[in-house]
């Protein structure tokens, strides 16, 4: 196989699924992961890339997942997402098991069984999808905002693990976006989804992958440590502009 290829975690929807196909237009070969293999399989067909079951919070699942792929350049740690806007006095464990077990260990587990492989290459790339929520916290966001710390915090210390390695690592840091990602949040409320995004125009999928495909389709000298992107109304995680 030739061309470099990207593996990218939760391709199935939203930024993932946008990702893989700004990637494959910029010459990846994409390997696509997530839980919903009928979707994958869709997106693979459309971009010629492959598609495999993958669950971040199933050591198994991401063992079996990773055998398969003989050679990686690019890993897009993209599988996450929040569940519930509870505080702290009514925090629901479940929900925190979920979103650290997702976002955190998801991350770690992806991260540790590809990087041998992303330094074989001689030119690897680990990007990470955490969010503002990675720097901020909000009222009844502690379970989320905690999870996107420490996902950062992971991320962020690769940089000087591997200093002197051939892989570059990458934080996208995004504000607002519109995909089912709040739905999911509120167990399929799509009103109060919508509500999320109410007055305003949130960032697409696609804007956010185009700057992942900018970050990846620099020259291999070229590090983009960390990308913040918000929506123009959006100032932080709990102040935008609403008309
Ligand atoms: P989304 O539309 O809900 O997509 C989430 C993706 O993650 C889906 O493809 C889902 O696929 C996958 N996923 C969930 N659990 C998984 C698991 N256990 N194993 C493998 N894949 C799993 O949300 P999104 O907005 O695109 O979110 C992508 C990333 O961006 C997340 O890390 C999120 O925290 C971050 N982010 C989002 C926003 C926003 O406003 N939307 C802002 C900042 C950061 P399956 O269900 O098929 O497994």
């Amino acid at each position: 196989m030739s061309k470099r290829t990207a593996v990218i975690t939760g391709a199935s929807a939203g930024i993932g699924e946008a990702t893989a196909r700004a990637l494959a237009k910029a010459g990846l070969h994409v390997v696509l992961g997530a839980r919903r293999l009928d979707r994958l399989e869709k997106l693979a067909d459309e971009v010629s890339g492959t598609a495999h079951v993958l669950d971040v919070t199933d050591p198994s699942s991401v063992a079996a997942f990773v055998q398969q792929i003989p050679q990686c350049h690019v890993l897009v740690n993209n599988a996450g997402g929040a569940r519930g806007l509870e505080r702290v006095v009514d925090a629901d464990e479940d929900h925190w098991r979920w979103m650290w077990e997702v976002n955190v260990l998801g991350t770690l587990r992806m991260t540790k069984a590809l990087l041998p492989k992303l330094i074989e290459s001689g030119d690897g790339h680990v990007v990470s999808v955490t969010s503002v929520a990675g720097y901020e916290v909000y009222d009844g966001g502690s379970g989320y905002t905690s999870a996107k710390h420490a996902q950062s915090a992971l991320h962020r210390t690769l940089r000087s693990e591997h200093l002197g390695d051939p892989v570059r690592i990458t934080e996208i840091v995004p504000g607002m976006v519109e995909t089912e990602f709040s739905a999911n949040r509120f167990d399929g409320d799509t009103e109060r989804a919508a509500n999320v995004y109410r007055g305003l125009t949130p960032l697409t999928a696609e804007d956010v992958a185009e700057v992942i495909a900018f970050a990846v389709t620099r020259p291999s000298h070229v590090n983009l440590d960390q990308i913040v992107l918000k929506p123009r109304a959006q100032y932080n995680g709990s102040r935008a502009h609403r008309e």
